[in-house]
């Protein structure tokens, strides 16, 4: 069974359909990464996965549990994943420990201490341990992400969504997040993301999925979708991105 599986998800906003027919999986263990034109509707496919938007039609489960009742409690469902976004939000006048912490301390009500040794796993996961009491200020962009990444892993999340989390970054900041994407997945994470990083999604996607007007347009493997489109579509997207 899937550990993430949608079928026919349709989301409007007003009468602009962004997606019209989308149906993916995500296996344990694997990473899917999602590619595309800006506004083919990638993040808005995120955020219905972490229900941060409701569909208008079709199914989104996770573990075989349909997440898209309504009677399903979001917050408890949110609490299994991590979404990690383009710009890393952290609070600044927090230090990176409590920026780590807030969640657990104060959505999950995990004691402080608890709170604080999860956190200093999660920082030293993601090869900041040194950094739990400086100033997100005080930190790189490429640093800061990695503490937004954190943020996400604290709360042991089964499914990691990551939303272009190398867009806001310097050239030279790219590298350090996507070798730290590419280690979590060869932990056994379980990832959706969708990046414009095209060779580093051939390296890191059991499975491709090209959007275009609201369905996946195509999908395969890394090597079926990236190495070898056979929609002309995709093609054209490949030549312009790369
Ligand atoms: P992508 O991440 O692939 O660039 P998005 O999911 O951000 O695409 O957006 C897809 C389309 O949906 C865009 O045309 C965007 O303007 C529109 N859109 C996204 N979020 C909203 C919203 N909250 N309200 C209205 N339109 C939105
Ligand atoms: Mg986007």
């Amino acid at each position: 069974m899937a550990l993430l599986e949608m079928r026919g998800v349709r989301k409007s906003f007003g009468d602009h359909v962004v997606l019209r027919d989308v149906s993916l999986s995500v296996e344990a263990g694997q990473c899917v990464v999602l590619i595309g034109a800006s506004g083919s509707g990638k993040s808005t496919l995120l955020r219905c996965a972490n229900l941060l938007e409701v569909v208008d039609d079709g199914v989104i489960e996770v573990d075989g549990q349909e997440i898209t009742d309504p009677r399903v409690d979001a917050d408890e469902v949110r609490s299994t994943m991590g979404l990690v976004f383009q710009s890393y939000n952290l609070f600044p006048h927090l230090s990176v420990l409590e920026n780590v912490t807030l969640a657990p301390r104060k959505v999950h009500k995990v004691a402080k201490g608890e709170a604080e040794e999860r956190a200093h796993a999660a920082l030293a996961d993601v090869g900041l341990a040194e950094k739990a009491h400086a100033r997100p200020d005080d930190l790189s962009g490429g640093q800061q992400q990695r503490v937004a990444i954190a943020r996400a892993l604290v709360n042991r999340p089964r499914l990691l969504l990551l939303d272009e989390v190398t867009s806001a970054l310097d050239p030279e900041l790219v590298g350090e997040v996507l070798e730290l994407l590419g280690r979590l997945r060869s932990e056994g994470m379980t990832m959706l993301l969708n990046t414009h990083e095209i060779d580093f999604a051939r390296d890191v996607a059991d499975h491709v999925c090209f959007l275009h007007a609201g369905t996946v347009h195509e999908s395969g493997t890394a090597e079926q979708v990236i190495g070898d489109p056979q929609q002309e579509r995709t093609r054209a997207f490949l030549s312009r991105v790369r």
